[in-house]
């Protein structure tokens, strides 16, 4: 850790990290729970509320999140302050996929951890309000790296199924995130039920996310159900927007600001 401290890398992301005003890191305990569509219709449902907001997606074995946006293309412009990332739909946008095989930006790939370290350094994101980070799942290096750089003005996100599974994985996060010291906000519960006209399907019987978030001591933000309709707007930013997945979002940030206002002082480093 010491030897990190010197790393010119680290000084350079703390400059970097001015013109930020909160950083908002969306975990989860295992991949497939909505993570990144979620991060993704945050970051849409900011900027459709006036605020400037970035994404960065720092899943490294699935950043998809230009693929969410329908923007494999759209590459960040290099100056020489950094590189700036592109703008969709009023949302500044860097993904380490700009970065893998056949890109023609460099990036050292030595490890995860040193991708995101070197993704952080040269990126130069403008004064924005918001920067939603879709994380990696899990517990790994990379989120331990993202974590401890952003620490000082980050609140995390949990997401999670009801699925056994996901929670077994999400308890341990929560547990990892405090030994961390990172502010909680919220637990977001997903994919839980399906409407179909007035029929309402539960998937996962048995696990209340709801019961978890009151025994972690952690605000339950709110649940997404399954939208049959979100599938076919992968890709389209105008279209997620216009669904009721995006819908349920916009009111989860409505009530992750009422949060971040109550937390008057940001934590201590
Ligand atoms: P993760 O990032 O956690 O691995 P993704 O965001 O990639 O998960 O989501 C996995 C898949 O599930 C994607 O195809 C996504 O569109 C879909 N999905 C997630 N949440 C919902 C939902 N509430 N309704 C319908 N599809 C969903
Ligand atoms: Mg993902």
């Amino acid at each position: 850790m010491s030897e990190r401290r010197l790393d010119p890398r680290i000084i350079a992301i703390r400059e970097r990290m001015k013109t930020i005003d909160k950083v908002l890191l969306i975990a989860s305990g295992k991949g497939g729970v909505g993570k990144s569509i979620f991060s993704v219709s945050t970051a849409l449902a900011y900027a459709d509320k006036g605020l400037r907001a970035g994404i960065l997606d720092l899943d490294l074995h699935g950043p998809v999140v230009p693929m969410i946006l329908g923007v494999h293309d759209r590459m960040p412009s290099e100056s020489r302050e950094g590189l700036i990332p592109p703008k969709v739909y009023g949302v500044e946008m860097m993904s380490l996929a700009l970065f893998v095989e056949s890109s023609p930006l460099p990036l050292r790939l030595g490890s995860k951890a040193e991708a995101i370290l070197e993704l952080l350094a040269i990126t130069r994101w403008s004064n924005l309000d918001r920067l939603i980070v879709d994380l990696p799942p899990g517990t790994g290096d990379e989120m331990l790296t993202t974590t401890r750089l952003l620490r000082d003005k980050a609140f995390a996100i949990v997401m999670t199924t009801p699925s056994k599974v996901a929670v077994a994985t999400v308890k341990r996060l929560i547990a990892l995130l405090r030994e961390l010291r990172i502010n909680i906000l919220g637990l977001v519960e997903n994919m839980s039920r399906l409407t179909q006209g007035k029929v309402e399907l539960e998937i996962f019987r048995g696990t209340s996310i709801r019961e978890l978030a009151k025994e972690s001591g952690i605000e339950y933000l709110g649940d997404i159900p399954i939208d049959p309709t979100l599938e076919s707007a992968i890709g389209n930013p105008r279209l997620i927007m216009r669904t009721k997945f995006f819908l349920q979002v916009s009111k989860i940030v409505d009530k992750i600001e009422k949060l971040i206002a109550s937390h008057s002082t940001t934590p201590s480093p």
